[in-house]
């Protein structure tokens, strides 16, 4: 059995839209505003034993994200993907899963863009948690905008 965080309920309560698949979450600790994580639903540890159907959903929400997320969060044409496969990729959860970053023109990593990666490697543990209320109003609106009903 395995009871990874994103294998146990409490997930579809940080849920803002899924597919048959992959879920959308919004990161309890975003490094910058909008930091959501492209996660299979089912148990996969590895990026190589997704299937080819949960692969094409997974590039398919990039998209989506791309064209609804982006403008959500006024953050122009730039956002960062992210994968960690491995005990020595700096992998916080070993359970695949994408991280999407939405840059802005005026976010801390512009200084040093490499910095992006470490606060990501880091883990949401080690980072600035959202607090409770902030957190429910995000993952309220971006549930209507992405028009999500709970899980399918
Ligand atoms: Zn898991």
């Amino acid at each position: 059995m395995d009871t990874d965080v994103f294998c146990t309920e409490a997930i579809e309560r940080q849920t803002y839209f899924d597919t048959r698949n992959i879920r959308v979450v919004y990161d309890i600790a975003p490094v910058t505003p909008g930091h959501s994580l492209l996660i299979p639903k089912r148990h996969v540890t590895d990026a190589a034993l997704l299937t080819e159907e949960e692969m094409l959903e997974m590039l398919g929400l990039v998209k989506l994200l791309r064209v609804k997320l982006i403008p959500f969060f006024n953050a122009e044409d730039s956002y960062d993907l992210i994968i960690q496969v491995g005990k020595y990729s700096g992998m916080s959860v070993p359970h695949i899963h994408m991280h999407f970053i939405p840059r802005h023109k005026n976010d801390k990593f512009q200084v040093d863009n490499d910095k992006l990666y470490s606060e990501v490697a880091k883990g949401p543990a080690a980072r600035r948690l959202l607090e409770k209320t902030e957190y429910s109003r995000i993952i309220g609106s971006l549930r209507k905008e992405f028009r999500y009903k709970g899980g399918q």
